[in-house]
């Protein structure tokens, strides 16, 4: 303790709060006895009882912060969002004029400039912070086709964790050059990481029906060698598996529209296969995140679960686009059950209700709400899920003893305690309140 004492950079808190909640349990009443230096990651130093913090020595020595009507969480992880879309702001969803109008939307409206990618990223990150968010898997957009790097720097200079994943579009027209490009952008990309940091840059293929299974699998393979983490959107929508299944649709009079389609399209596509199993030979190079998965049998259940393919799982933006109504309930339980490691999304603030946070918590409560989901899973699909799926080192966002905290959040659910806390943070609608975190930032 004398050597506690000689150093005025260290702060001893402690959180004392109704309950304290993280994917394997729930202590309350609840206090937490946190350590924080510069540049350094809080460290949990204890957690209990009151009565438990309060034996240790360093208890003491605590600023102690009173929050007796709030539960405390670990820092969220938002697996999947675009925060260079965020000056787009929330839009509706037409389902007359579907999907691909939909993307059409959004790809003459995204930023192009590298101010505007920049400051749109800086409002998302922004936005997650306030939604108690501390690492993010983001999508870095392709203005004009081209992959930009701004998102990645820009997040580098914030607080959050995470993976900036470069997104790019190779089909049709395009097919050859972008396989062409590809050695050269995962050199590009390999270069920006550095052993055990905390944002890495890794690799996106937008989508099956915007890049040639044969781009997949060189973009695959490469990212792999080079250590790179790799995502893709798959399996959202129904024009995707038209366009997968029968070369046909919506999404190919895009292409065509846009002068991209070529023979080359149907020599990958049009077997009468759906999404997961046109892209099943990709998923077993490595095991990567993919984004939604709302169409998914038995058969790619059991694919994704054989690939150890990771699920960011988007609730909200799912139902924005009304996937049930073509595939049926999201399967992500059952993903769950099979050993599937399904985290959560927001995907971009586009398909948001409205953009006062961009926050996995939010989809927690929409789950919870509308399945009942088992509170504790759902803290683990944001917290050690999404963890797990990025990279990062999980044990920051869980409540033992010793461990480098990424972030604590308080939530405030009031006067009206019920007996099961988390419940009560899932049924609430308040905002939650970032404590500590990230990058050993507190306050
Ligand atoms: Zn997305």
């Amino acid at each position: 303790m004398n050597q506690m004492r000689s150093r005025p950079d260290t702060q001893i808190s402690r959180y004392e709060a109704l309950a304290a909640c993280d994917a394997l349990r729930t202590i309350g009443p609840a206090s937490l006895l946190i350590e924080s230096r510069p540049a350094e990651l809080p460290h949990l130093l204890a957690i209990g009882t009151p009565n438990e913090v309060s034996s240790d020595p360093a208890a003491a020595y605590a600023t102690v912060h009173r929050l007796p009507t709030s539960v405390l969480l670990p820092g969220l992880v938002n697996a999947h969002t675009h925060l260079d879309l965020t000056d787009i702001g929330p839009q509706p969803f037409d389902p007359d004029r579907g999907f691909a109008a939909w993307a059409d939307m959004v790809r003459t409206r995204r930023p192009t400039s590298e101010d505007a990618i920049r400051s749109a990223v800086r409002r998302g990150i922004q936005l997650s912070l306030t939604g108690g968010v501390v690492a993010v898997g983001d999508i870095a957009g392709a203005p004009a086709g081209q992959p930009s790097l701004t998102p990645f720097q820009t997040l580098r200079d914030s607080p959050l964790w995470g993976v900036s994943f470069a997104e790019f579009f190779g089909i049709g027209r395009h097919y050859p050059a972008t396989l062409g490009r590809l050695p050269r952008l995962v050199e590009t990309l390999a270069e920006l990481n550095s052993p055990n940091a905390n944002l890495r840059a890794g690799i996106q293929p937008h989508a099956p029906n915007t890049v040639d299974l044969r781009v997949y699998d060189l973009a695959v393979r490469l990212a792999a060698g080079r250590g790179l983490p790799i995502s893709t959107h798959l399996a959202e929508s129904d024009e995707e598996r038209r366009f997968v299944s029968e070369g046909t649709g919506p999404q190919r009079s895009l292409l065509e529209g846009l002068g991209i389609w070529d023979g080359s399209v149907t020599e990958v596509i049009g077997r009468g296969l759906d999404p997961v199993e046109h892209l099943a030979s990709v998923l077993a190079i490595t095991p990567m995140l993919v984004a939604h998965v709302n169409d998914c049998d038995d058969r790619a259940l059991g694919t994704l679960a054989r690939t150890g393919t990771r699920v960011a799982y988007c609730p909200r933006a799912s139902a924005y686009f009304g996937a049930e109504r073509h595939f049926g309930p999201h399967r992500y339980r059952e993903m769950l059950a099979a050993g599937i490691g399904v985290c959560l999304g927001t995907d971009s603030v586009i398909n948001l209700p409205n953009a006062d946070r961009i926050s996995v918590l939010d989809d927690m409560r929409f789950l919870y709400h509308r399945d009942r989901t088992d509170p504790h899973q759902l803290v683990r699909m944001a917290t050690l899920n999404g963890a797990a799926a990025l990279g990062l080192d999980r044990s920051g966002f869980t409540f033992e003893p010793g461990v480098r905290l990424a972030g604590l959040i308080a939530v405030d659910i009031g006067a009206g305690v019920s007996d099961d806390p988390l419940a009560s943070v899932l049924l609430s609608a308040s905002a939650p309140r970032l404590l500590v975190g990230a990058q050993g930032r507190g306050d």
